[in-house]
C-alpha cells in the first residue's frame, strides 16, 4: 500500500523546502548545495511514509536504532536506498547491522570500533557480502560534553589516529556530534565551530588512508547553523514529515 496522496505531496514539499534551506545554508557558507549530503532520519516514519520519501527522491535514510533500520531496510529492500546508521550500535548488533549499512556515523568507543573490524574481518573470509571496499564510518564525539551523550571525549580522537591504519575492514572519514539538547541555537553554534576546529587541528595529523573530510552535524532544529559551520552530512528527521499523516 501507498502513503495517501496528500502525504506524499506533503513530503515532496517538506523535502523540496528542507533542500532549499540546504542550499541557502550552504551559499551562505561558500559552498554548493552538493556539498552537503541529507540523510532522512525516519524513526519516526512508517514504513509506507518511509517508502514515499524514497519515492519523492531521497536517496540516504538513516535510523537511530538498529532494529528499525534491520526492519526498514528489509522491508523497502526493493528500492535503492542507502542506509545511515546515525545511533549507537550495541556490540551483539553489529553482525547483523553492517551488511545493511553504507555509513555508520556512531563509532562511539575503541571496543565497538574493534568489534566492527572484527565482523568484517571474519565475513571477508567467510565472503560473505560485506567482504571487499571497507565500510565507511565516522567517530562520534561528544562535543558538548554532556553525561547523557555517547561518543569519544575529544581529546580521544587524537591519539586514535594513530591507530586506524591498522583497520583494514573499516575506513574512517569524519566526525559526527549532537548539538547539547539545551541552549538554543547559540549553544548548538558553538558546539559545531567545536567540532570543526577540533577536525582542523586533527586533519593534518591523520595517517595516510584516514580522511576526516566528512562532518555529520546537524538535526531538523539546527541544520542551517551546523551548514554555516562546516557540516557535510545532515541528519533532519521530524522536518521532514511535518504535516504527514501516518497511520
Ligand atoms: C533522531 C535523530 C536525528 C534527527 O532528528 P530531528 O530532530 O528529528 O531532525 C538526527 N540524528 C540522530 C542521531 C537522531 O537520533
Amino acid at each position: 500500500m501507498n502513503a495517501p496522496d496528500s502525504s506524499t505531496v506533503r513530503l515532496g514539499q517538506n523535502l523540496a523546502n528542507v533542500r532549499e534551506r540546504i542550499a541557502s545554508a550552504a551559499a551562505r557558507s561558500g559552498r554548493p548545495p552538493e556539498a552537503i549530503r541529507l540523510v532522512g532520519v525516519t524513526k519516526y516514519a512508517s514504513i509506507e511514509v518511509t517508502r514515499a520519501l524514497v519515492q519523492a527522491g531521497l536517496g540516504d535514510l538513516g535510523e537511530s536504532r538498529p532494529q528499525a533500520l534491520w526492519d526498514k531496510a528489509t522491508a523497502l529492500a526493493d528500492l535503492p536506498v542507502c542506509w545511515h546508521l546515525v545511533g549507537h550500535l550495541q556490540r551483539n548488533k553489529v553482525r547483523r547491522t553492517l551488511p545493511l549499512v553504507s555509513l555508520v556515523h556512531s563509532i562511539d568507543s575503541r571496543r565497538l570500533l574493534a568489534a566492527v573490524e572484527q565482523e568484517l574481518s571474519l565475513a571477508a573470509e567467510a565472503g560473505g557480502p560485506t567482504s571487499g571496499k571497507p565500510l565507511a564510518a565516522l567517530l562520534e564525539v561528544n562535543i558538548s560534553g554532556e553525561a547523557a551523550k555517547h561518543g569519544f571525549a575529544p581529546a580521544e580522537i587524537e591519539p586514535l589516529l594513530a591507530e586506524l591504519p591498522k583497520l583494514q575492514h573499516v575506513r574512517i572519514c569524519g566526525l559526527m556530534a549532537m548539538a547539547a539538547l539545551e541552549g538554543g541555537s547559540d549553544r548548538a553554534r558553538r558546539d559545531f565551530a567545536a567540532l570543526r576546529e577540533l577536525r582542523d587541528h586533527l586533519r593534518p595529523l591523520a595517517p595516510a588512508g584516514v580522511s576526516l573530510d566528512e562532518l555529520s552535524m546537524g538535526m531538523s532544529d539546527d541544520f542551517e547553523v551546523a551548514i554555516e559551520e562546516g557540516s557535510t552530512i545532515v541528519r533532519v528527521g521530524s522536518a521532514l514529515f511535518e504535516g504527514v499523516v501516518d497511520s
